[in-house]
């Protein structure tokens, strides 16, 4: 694409969108020219395609009076994203269920602007207006944020939350982007990187002490935590209990991830050392598409898996799908929600496919699903959920997802993860141990510090590692 902006530039925002209409090949031009008068917004967009112009004069009325710049930013943007779509509608005619919304955390929209003194109602009406968001997903917004709200309002600076990222998988799924290795290659650093770990977390509670921080949740995830071996799981979990004070902890999460890597052995540890959380991911309940997108196990599996931890006594446990994986149609998915709603976990999390740099998708012959599919399978999802009973309590948008949708957590409403509205809304302070790990200090800003991802390096540059716990102090002015 060629752009041309005059006026006002939000070129990625429109490179964003662009993606959704054209294909990278495609000889496209795009002149925007972008003035505001009189309190009115004016953006004419012509789009140049296959020898054919398409074009959009957008008027939208809008006082900057009294708004802050990064409202005026936003309302800026959306107009000249909103011409732009307007114009490719012309060419193809593509649903857009949160039309040129660009954020990935939309309940975060909503709940800045209920800090900004909007009401309900007015929050719709900028959706509606300035997004062009459908009433379905505002609908949905405004839950998740009112939700959210009953965990975040038990925030307070002296509490955080506390990540720990075991970078191990079995195998490498090919969807996968996050933190992870292959044990049958990179397998001979566990024993190491535990012990570094634990060296890292008597580190870190010796930070935690002398900042007067309490711990309010802890989320052990990766990777696949309980890729590790049992000896390698319980060491860490030991040194978690007798190096941090948890008497103000309200919720430990264990990701068991794959049922190839769970045993009675590690679950009943996991339970020992107070892990009263944990997640069994089955993203399908289809095995040619398990074995498709690599992974190492059954449906059957999940539900034995499932079974057994239920009998161990966990009575929190999330499930994660994916909807849109390749080759899945309507039906698949319908398929695999049936099961895990037939399972009954307590908190279900159903992403929405999505391509990201790094999965190896990005190399083979894969399209994402169409996006007419992704929204009945999402519509389903939400119907299901709430015929269930469970509420949608965190959301949070990708970059590259099919239809360009969302990823939703539903749980029964006493069951909703802390972690995972923390993590989301940016309201608590986290600290990140392990591969991968990235601390969050939130304050005035968000001050974030990194660990490596890579097991071998953290293992080789574990000093540095350590050095950056010490920034924690200085960030928070404790001396
Ligand atoms: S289980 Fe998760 S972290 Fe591991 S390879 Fe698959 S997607 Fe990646």
């Amino acid at each position: 694409m060629v752009l041309f902006q005059r006026g006002y530039e939000c070129e990625r925002e429109i490179k964003l969108f662009y993606n959704m209409f054209f294909n990278k090949d495609d000889d496209v031009t795009v002149t925007s020219e972008f003035k505001y008068e009189n309190k009115i917004i004016n953006v004419y967009t012509v789009i140049e395609y296959k020898n054919r112009l398409y074009n959009e004069d957008y008027y939208f009325k809008f006082d900057t009076e009294n708004k802050s710049e990064k409202t005026i930013k936003k309302v800026f943007t959306a107009a000249c994203t909103k011409s732009f779509v307007h114009a490719s509608k012309k060419i193809k005619d593509i649903n857009l269920p949160w039309g040129v919304m660009c954020g990935v955390r939309p309940a975060k929209n909503v709940r800045e602007l209920y800090d900004e003194g909007f009401s309900d109602s007015e929050v719709r009406e900028i959706f509606k207006t300035v997004y062009e968001v459908s009433e379905d997903k505002i609908d949905l917004s405004l839950t998740v944020a009112n939700n959210e709200k009953k965990i975040l309002k038990d925030n307070s600076p002296d509490k955080v939350g506390i990540y720990i990222g075991i970078p191990f998988c079995p195998t490498r799924c090919v969807y996968c982007s996050f933190v992870s290795t292959d044990i049958r290659t990179s397998g001979k650093y566990m024993n190491e990187f535990s012990q570094k770990l634990v060296l890292e977390i008597k580190k870190t509670a010796k930070i935690l002490k002398k900042a007067n921080l309490k711990i309010e949740s802890i989320y052990i995830g990766g990777g696949t935590p309980t890729a590790l071996d049992n000896k390698n799981l319980e060491l860490i979990l030991k040194t978690l209990n007798s190096e941090f004070d948890l008497s103000y902890l309200s919720e430990f999460t264990l990701e068991a991830g794959r049922c190839d890597t769970i045993t009675e052995e590690k679950l009943k540890t996991a339970k020992k050392y107070g892990v009263d959380r944990i997640s069994i991911n089955p993203q399908t309940m289809n095995d040619k598409t398990l074995v498709k997108v690599n992974r190492c196990h059954t449906a059957k599996d999940v539900i034995d898996c499932f079974n057994m931890a239920r009998n161990i006594g966990f009575y929190n446990i999330n499930m994660d799908l994916i909807a849109g994986l390749p080759d899945e149609d309507f039906s698949d998915f319908k398929h695999s929600l049936d099961e895990v709603i037939k399972l009954n976990p307590d908190d279900i999390t159903v992403h929405s496919m999505c391509i990201k740099y790094g999965a190896r998708l990005n190399s083979i012959d894969f399209e994402l699903t169409k996006s007419s599919i992704m929204n009945k399978m999402l519509s389903y999802m939400q119907e299901s959920m709430k015929k269930t009973g469970r509420v949608p309590y965190y959301m949070y948008r990708q970059k590259n997802s099919s239809g360009n949708l969302e990823n939703v957590g539903y749980s029964y409403p006493n069951k909703m993860g802390r972690y995972n509205v923390n993590i989301m809304e940016e309201k608590q302070t986290i600290i990140a141990l392990g591969g991968g790990g990235s601390t969050k200090i939130v304050g005035k800003d968000i001050q974030r510090i990194f660990n490596f991802k890579d097991p071998k390096v953290y293992i080789d540059r574990f000093d540095e590692i350590l050095a950056k716990k010490d920034e924690i102090l200085k960030i928070m002015e404790v001396v």
